[in-house]
């Protein structure tokens, strides 16, 4: 598998922020051409058997995934996990660990939406999760826009939920090398999300690749949905300057809400080392024939 390759290693399901169910993603990714596939919610595996169920089915390769949330000097950093033993299990308390501030939190955030006006915020994002132990900001959103307090979830972002406003609350997350470490023992690669959208200094950058590497990551989201086409070859070098293997992911969420279709960015840019190759033997490969093939030729 060389970096012409339809992979689609971030996006995210019912089990976090999205709203398809694995086997719904897996469908759709699966029209829009994709060969190689992680499902990789917010802090959260408990969609990975489904996911892999559905990705064998659709006869696609899969890549067991996560995003885990961390603490980086003060600001919040994704760090994707691909290939991981799903069974692990401090792999697993980890993420326990990683989620469990959720609930004080959105009721944190609710008490800072009642003081603007906005009332019964957590009972209403509540009814849009999911999955009840990974309510998140996104959720938050979804109610703002049901309640016609605003017209779509960036307007509430920029408006209630980013720092400074209102439903923001500060919140201490994973720690770099806690999630680089999870990741890393149960067999898996750790990637360092969209790394654009973290705004940081160059110095600030520079630590963040130098830690991360230093814990034992291995790679950098090149192509997302959340980089611009100069932010691809920015990150590209960056990825050949810190020795980094390159991932390619839509972050795709809903249908109605996401900007970046699953399977439909460009391929990785040249010279570079695709997640995929360094992950050859993680992942879970599809039968060479589909159920539905196997029936028409009476295997
Ligand atoms: P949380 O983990 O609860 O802080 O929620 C983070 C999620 O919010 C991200 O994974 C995105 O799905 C979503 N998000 C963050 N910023 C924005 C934004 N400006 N517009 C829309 N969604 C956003
Ligand atoms: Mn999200
Ligand atoms: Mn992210
Ligand atoms: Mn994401």
């Amino acid at each position: 598998m060389n970096s012409i390759l339809n992979a689609d290693l971030h996006c995210h399901s019912v089990v976090s922020d999205g709203t398809l169910t694995p086997e719904a993603l897996a469908a759709r990714a699966k029209a829009n051409g994709v060969e190689l596939w992680a499902l990789t919610d917010h802090d959260e595996i408990g969609g990975q058997q489904r996911a892999a169920a559905a990705a064998q089915a659709q006869g696609m390769h899969y890549l067991t995934g996560v995003e885990i949330s961390v603490t980086f000097i003060g600001h919040t950093v994704h760090i994707v996990g691909l290939g991981f033993d799903a069974d692990n299990l401090a792999l697993k308390n980890g993420l326990i660990q990683t989620r469990g501030g959720r609930g004080q939190r959105a009721k944190d955030m609710a008490a800072g939406l009642a003081k603007a006006g906005i009332l019964d915020a957590y009972e209403g994002a509540l009814k849009f999760a999911g999955n009840h132990d990974l309510i998140s900001r996104t959720h938050f959103a979804r109610f703002l826009v049901e309640s016609g307090v605003c017209r779509d979830t960036s307007e509430v972002f920029r408006k209630y939920l980013i720092e400074g406003k209102p439903g923001f609350v500060e919140h201490r997350w994973a720690t770099l090398q806690d999630a680089v470490t999870w990741i890393t023992q149960a067999g898996g690669m750790a990637v360092i999300a969209h790394p654009a959208r973290y705004k940081f200094t160059a110095n600030q950058e520079f630590a963040l690749f130098t830690e991360f590497k230093g814990h034992g990551g291995q790679g950098v989201e090149v192509v997302t949905g959340s980089h611009s086409p100069a932010e691809y070859l920015i990150y590209a070098a960056t990825a050949r300057e810190f020795g980094l293997a390159a991932s390619r992911g839509s972050d795709f969420h809903s249908p109605d809400e996401s900007h970046t279709e699953l399977g439909t960015l460009p391929y990785l840019p040249g010279q570079l080392t695709p997640v995929w190759e360094q992950l050859a033997d993680r992942i879970q490969y599809a039968p060479h024939t589909t159920p539905e093939a196997k029936a028409s030729t009476g295997d």
